[in-house]
């Protein structure tokens, strides 16, 4: 059966039609799961019974069943939840100043191999439909009884090897009719798929594009992630420049960085000289620690002298604060689970 949730508001006026039912039931649906947020066809009281039933035949609403939760020091929390299928998925609140921030998995395990990640190198299982994706956030939501203000695409999995979902899920969330999220709430962070990143270029929503980018040498960023021999620095970064120019949005980059591999400051002057006059910022993460890593966090001298580097070179940097790290629910260290080993 179809998860009713898989649909974004366009497709699921296809549906109906193709069902023979009214188009505007579908908004009705969507009201009832997006803002009522109900848990069943049933209490979608102003459908008539029978289409409730017919509903009820057809398709399911996936509702996730919170396996374990487990709260930082710092109020991070980190959620597994139960995907139905025998598997299991992490996400993350982070909570700020200016709102809840939820981080999203995409995929059952990932398959990009990136070196300093703990979400990769098990097992790929699968990607996570559009509705998995979104229910991270409404589960969340129901758990805090609060809104969430800020998406993230960063948990488990490499979003835009997941494209099509990931993209509905986005309008899912985006939708006025649905949970309302701002596509300028909305960030999707990828290791570097580059005709996908035109592809998002050409998508026509506003949500910031992270790059992770780690590195300033083919050979060096090859070693980290082995994306980088498929799609190497130079046409990312062509990407990049093309990304800006059709969208005249900013792109965020994301730099890990680990003491003695690519913390110095001739790092730092090789990253100026990759990023100088683009319309971008740089996020610098100090890489955290995963279980038989081989990379090791820089020292706060070392973070903040590469960031004013940058800052007094005319890139915008800032330090990605660590959050949740004593939960294992910083960035990094989320992991693909089953039930019987979580
Ligand atoms: N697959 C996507 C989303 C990953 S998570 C991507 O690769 O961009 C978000 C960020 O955390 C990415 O920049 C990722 O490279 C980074 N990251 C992964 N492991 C990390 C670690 N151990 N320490 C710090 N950042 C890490």
């Amino acid at each position: 059966m179809k998860n009713i949730k898989d649909f974004d508001l366009k497709d699921l006026e296809e549906e109906f039609e193709k069902i023979g039912e009214k188009k505007y039931r579908a908004a009705q649906v969507f009201h009832w799961l997006y803002i009522d947020k109900v848990k069943s066809f049933d209490e979608m009281t102003n459908l008539s019974l029978e289409l409730r039933e017919k509903l009820k035949e057809n398709y399911t609403i996936c509702n996730y069943k919170i396996l374990r939760k487990q709260e930082s020091s710092d109020g991070t929390k980190k959620y597994l939840f139960d995907v139905l299928d025998g598997n299991a998925i992490e996400t993350v609140l982070m909570q700020y100043h200016h709102g809840k921030t939820v981080c999203v998995s995409t995929q059952i395990g990932c398959k990009m191999g990136c070196k300093f990640c703990a979400s990769t190198g098990i097992k790929f299982i699968r990607n996570l439909t559009p509705g998995e994706i979104v229910e991270q956030i409404l589960a969340v939501e129901q758990d805090i009884g609060d809104k969430i203000s800020n998406v993230v695409y960063m948990g488990i999995g490499e979003p835009l090897d997941n494209y099509d979902n990931v993209i509905k899920s986005i309008r899912i969330l985006n939708n006025q009719k649905g949970l309302n999220i701002g596509a300028r709430h909305i960030s999707v962070s990828t290791s570097g798929i580059v005709p996908r990143i035109y592809d998002l270029a050409n998508e026509n929503i506003q949500c910031t594009l992270s790059i992770s980018l780690h590195a300033t040498t083919d050979e060096k960023r090859s070693k980290m992630m082995p994306v980088n021999n498929r799609y190497n620095i130079s046409q990312l970064l062509k990407a990049c420049k093309d990304y800006i120019k059709i969208t005249n949005r900013r792109i965020s980059f994301e730099y890990a960085l680990a003491k003695d591999n690519n913390d110095n400051l001739d790092d730092a002057k090789e990253l100026v000289k990759l990023l100088k006059g683009m319309l971008c910022h740089v996020n610098l993460i100090p890489i955290n620690k995963i279980e038989n890593g081989i990379f090791v966090k820089s020292t706060n001298e070392n973070i903040m002298k590469f960031r004013d580097y940058l800052n007094e070179n005319g890139i915008v940097a800032t330090i990605r604060r660590e959050l949740g790290s004593d939960i294992e629910a910083a960035c990094g260290q989320l992991r693909r689970k089953n039930l019987d080993n979580n």
